[in-house]
């Protein structure tokens, strides 16, 4: 059953929780802004970025969203990557250069940092979250602090195309999925800014995306295993992926492919991606969407331009479920990559910890 939105909210006396943002003027981060904008638990009151930001009011710096900058936010200056300075809740949305190093320093000034990069992703004692897949791989938090010796704590969010993949087959898992193979096609704004040059860009296609599909195929495979004795398990599917970058703006479109133990009908399936829901629905984090996978029944859908705003880019979208005549199973899916793929995405983890929290 779906809780009431932000019922459980674990502010105080009225006051939000103070967050900051590093890397708050990338792609990613104006995201973390525009979210953060009326957010019913959280504050921004702090901003970090590179020299090249820092010193600057942030309303003086280029907005590149549609939805309006926050005033407060505007008129704040953005710092430099101070470990210990901002609040104790921070969210990263560095670039992955100097993420590694920078977010270690803030988790041993006993930050909380949930972080988008990739660097600490596959790190055995950091949790790789999706709530709704799983929420009790926050279990690594304990062991983390006591064998890292931080202060604080680091939890990532996945990949912007191995998050909407994973929720699928999460939703599947009960029918023992062995065998993954995903072509992505991903849009431009998941090369951050300025990205993908427009002359490579434009009408094209480009077969590659540095480092990419390793991500895919091992991120999925920690996301679905299992937490036991102070470990994640890894699960035993096979993924195989090739990702390309195409000339969309917002929206990472996915083609999929999955095999599984045991014969599956489209009905199971279907009825698997209707019920599918977690913790953020169950506790009515203010982040949820009410249904995290929306199954499309036209031919023509899911469209990166027609549907990735949809349910605030919170929902993966699914379409086309058909019959895979190599692995038995085939489907579309689309998932908001700075939304549900990056900001959103961290957001919601950290509404679930700091509902966690509250309610030890
Ligand atoms: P981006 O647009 O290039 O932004 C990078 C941010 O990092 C900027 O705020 C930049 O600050 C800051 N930065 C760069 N070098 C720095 C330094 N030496 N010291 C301090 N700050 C520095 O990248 P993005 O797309 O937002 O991605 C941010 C992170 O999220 C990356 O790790 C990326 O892999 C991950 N991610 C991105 C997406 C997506 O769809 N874009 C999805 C999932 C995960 P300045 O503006 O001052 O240079």
């Amino acid at each position: 059953m779906s809780g009431k939105k932000g019922e459980s909210s674990p502010a105080r006396g009225g006051q939000k929780i103070e967050v900051g943002i590093l890397g708050a003027t990338g792609a990613v981060g104006q995201q973390f802004i525009a979210l953060l904008s009326g957010h019913p638990w959280f504050r921004v009151s702090w901003l970090a970025a590179s020299e090249r930001s820092s010193g600057k009011r942030y309303g003086d710096l280029p907005w590149r969203l549609s939805a309006p900058l926050d005033e407060d936010v505007a008129s704040m200056t953005v710092d430099t990557l101070k470990a210990g300075v901002g609040p104790e809740l921070v969210f990263s949305a560095l670039d992955s250069s100097v993420a590694g190093e920078a977010e270690i320093e803030f988790a041993q000034a006993g930050h909380t940092v949930v972080s988008n990069s990739k660097n600490h992703r596959m790190d055995p004692l950091v949790p790789l979250l999706i709530p709704e897949v799983n929420s009790d791989h926050l279990a690594l938090l304990p062991l983390q602090r006591e064998k890292k010796g931080w202060k604080g704590a680091i939890v990532t969010n996945p990949n912007c195309c191995a998050i909407p993949l994973a929720m699928t087959l999460a939703a599947l898992k009960k029918f023992h999925p062995t065998r993954v193979m995903v072509t992505t096609l991903q849009a431009l704004s998941g090369a951050g800014y300025p990205g993908v040059p427009s002359l490579d860009a434009t009408a094209n296609v480009i077969p590659f995306i540095d480092g990419e599909e390793e991500k895919i195929e091992k991120e999925t495979k920690k996301l679905l295993g299992m937490y036991a004795n102070g470990g994640v398990e890894f699960h035993p599917m096979t993924v195989s992926a090739t990702a390309t970058r195409v000339p969309v703006i917002n929206g990472h479109t996915e083609s999929v492919s999955v095999g599984f133990e045991k014969p599956v009908s489209h009905e199971e399936i279907l009825a698997a991606f209707e019920k599918f829901c977690g913790e953020p629905q169950k506790l009515g984090l203010p982040s949820a969407p009410p249904r995290p996978i929306v199954y499309m029944t036209q031919q023509n859908r899911p469209q990166p331009r027609l549907d990735v705003e949809k349910d605030g880019g919170m929902s993966v979208h699914v379409g086309r479920l058909r019959t895979c005549a190599i692995l038995g199973h085939k489907y579309v899916l689309l998932g908001h990559n700075t939304i549900r793929g990056a900001a959103g995405a961290a957001i919601l983890n950290a509404e679930l910890m700091e509902h966690q929290a509250a309610h030890k």
